[in-house]
C-alpha cells in the first residue's frame, strides 16, 4: 500500500533520512522504534508529504506521490490518517463538532449523517458520552482517542501514528493503547512510531529500528526484540527494555 524507493531528506546541509527503501503492506502493523534524532518523526511525515522528500519517490497506492497536484494530494491525505503526540483538536469545539466538521466539508454530509457517523466513531473509541463536552475539558488520554476517532472519520487505509502516547501521563496511555491495539484487531494498515516498547512488540506483525538516518534493522517483533543482529539495536534496546 506504500513504497518508499531511496528516500533521502535533507534539512539544510544535514542528511537526515539516507536512501530508505521500505513497503508497508495492506494489513501491515508496523511499529518504529529507536533513539532521538534517528529520524523516526521525519520518515513519518515524508510518507505523506507533510515534509517533502530531498529526493527518492514516495508511491501511495502504486501513485507516486511527488507527482500529485496540490488537489490530488488532500485526496489523498484523506487516505492516510495521522495522529500526533498533542492531539491538535480544536478546542473552542465541542467533541462532536470536532469530528463532524471535517465530515460536513470534506465529505459533503449533512448535519443529522454527520453526527450519526461521529457517534459510531466516538462509541468505538469510548467516548460516547462525552460528545458534547467541550476538547479543552478532556483529560489527555480521552482527547487522543477523541484525535483519532477524527482521523477514522476520513475513512482512511491506513493510520500513520507519530508517538501518541508520549504526551500522556502514565495513568492515559493504556486507554489510548487500547483503541490502537482494537484498530490492528480489526485489519487496519498502521505504522506507528512509539517508545512504549511493550506495545511495539505486541501489536506490531513487522518491527523497523531506526538510527542515524536509516532502517537499521526490521523484522517480526521477536526477532528484533528477542534476537537482535544490529548492535545499534541490541545497545538501545538494553537501555529501554
Ligand atoms: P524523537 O524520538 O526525539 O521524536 P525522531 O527519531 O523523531 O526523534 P526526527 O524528529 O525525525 O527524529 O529528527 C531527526 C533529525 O532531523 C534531528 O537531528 C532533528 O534535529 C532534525 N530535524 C527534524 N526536523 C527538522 C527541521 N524542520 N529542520 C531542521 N532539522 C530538523
Ligand atoms: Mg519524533
Amino acid at each position: 500500500i506504500i513504497n518508499v524507493e531511496h528516500l533521502v531528506k535533507n534539512f539544510g546541509d544535514k542528511e537526515i533520512l539516507k536512501d530508505i527503501s521500505a513497503t508497508v503492506n495492506q494489513g501491515d502493523v508496523i511499529t518504529i522504534i529507536g533513539p532521538s534524532g534517528g529520524g523516526k518523526s521525519t520518515f513519518l511525515r515524508c510518507l505523506n508529504l507533510l515534509e517533502t522528500p530531498t529526493s527518492g519517490d514516495v508511491k501511495f497506492e502504486n501513485k507516486s506521490l511527488l507527482s500529485l497536484k496540490e488537489s490530488e494530494l488532500n485526496q489523498l491525505r484523506e487516505k492516510m490518517g495521522m495522529v500526533f503526540q498533542n492531539f491538535n483538536l480544536f478546542n473552542n469545539l465541542n467533541v462532536l463538532d470536532n469530528i463532524t466538521l471535517a465530515l460536513k466539508k470534506i465529505k459533503k454530509m449533512d448535519e443529522q449523517a454527520a453526527a450519526t457517523v461521529a457517534q459510531e466513531l466516538l462509541a468505538k473509541v469510548g467516548m460516547a458520552e462525552f460528545a458534547a463536552a467541550f476538547s479543552s475539558s478532556l483529560s489527555g488520554g480521552q482527547k487522543q482517542r477523541v484525535a483519532i476517532a477524527r482521523a477514522l472519520a476520513m475513512n482512511p487505509d491506513v493510520m500513520l501514528f507519530d508517538e501518541p502516547t508520549s504526551a500522556l501521563d502514565p495513568e492515559m496511555v493504556g486507554e489510548v493503547l487500547k483503541v490502537m491495539q482494537d484498530l490492528a484487531k480489526e485489519g487496519m494498515t498502521m505504522v506507528i512510531v512509539t517508545h512504549e516498547m511493550g506495545f511495539a512488540k505486541k501489536v506490531a506483525n513487522q518491527v523497523w529500528f531506526m538510527d542515524g538516518g536509516i532502517i537499521a534493522e526490521q523484522g517480526t517483533p521477536t526477532d528484533v526484540f528477542d534476537h537482535p543482529q544490529n548492535e545499534r539495536t541490541q545497545e538501545f534496546l538494553s537501555k529501554v527494555l
